[in-house]
């Protein structure tokens, strides 16, 4: 049996703080960029004045445009020859979301299907070999191996194997299973 991977959605497949940077900056008057989120007081300066008006995330169409990051198309398809994959999103938090990432996922991703999506709140329930994600909190309880996405607000968790894009993880779930 093909091994299992659970690939969460915001900041994983969809660049998320790019949108999250763009309506921020456009509430604020601001021109904050992924640049400044690497600099710890720059990143901080703008999640004092993200917090206040975040309640965009739960506005209609928020999660409908969202960019995919490069080769996630790609290297999720390669992927699915060789795994059992599923996509894994903390989406119920945002009820408007469920409809728009499934929509998401059917333009950029139609080869997964809603079989193989699960949108849920937790996810320590989530068993599989593989979990890639950029939150901490999802993978503290993961059981199979962890991967963390690199993303401007994790660059302080210490622990998991961390990768910085798509064509990384081909190379350490694909390439490296073909030399095996
Ligand atoms: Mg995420």
């Amino acid at each position: 049996m093909n091994k299992r991977i659970a690939i969460d959605m915001d900041d994983v497949l969809a660049d998320t703080t790019a949108k999250i940077l763009q309506v921020s900056n456009q509430i604020l008057g601001t021109s904050y960029t992924r640049a400044d989120l690497a600099t710890p007081a720059k990143a901080a300066e703008f999640y004092q004045q993200y917090y206040p008006i975040r309640d965009f995330l739960h506005e209609k169409g928020f999660f409908r445009d969202l960019p995919v990051f490069d080769n996630a198309i790609d290297v999720v398809k390669r992927l699915q020859a060789e795994y059992e994959v599923f996509i894994v999103s903390a989406a119920t938090e945002f009820p408007n979301s469920l409809t728009e990432k499934l929509e998401w996922l059917e333009e950029h991703f139609p080869f997964i299907g809603w079989s193989h999506t699960v949108f849920c709140g937790h996810k320590y329930m989530i068993k599989a070999d593989y979990l890639i994600d950029d939150h901490e909190k999802n993978l503290v309880k993961f059981e199979g191996k962890g991967l963390l996405f690199d993303a401007p607000h994790n660059y302080h968790v210490q622990g998991y194997q961390r990768v910085f894009s798509w064509k990384e993880i081909e190379g350490l779930l694909l390439e490296k299973k073909e030399e095996a």
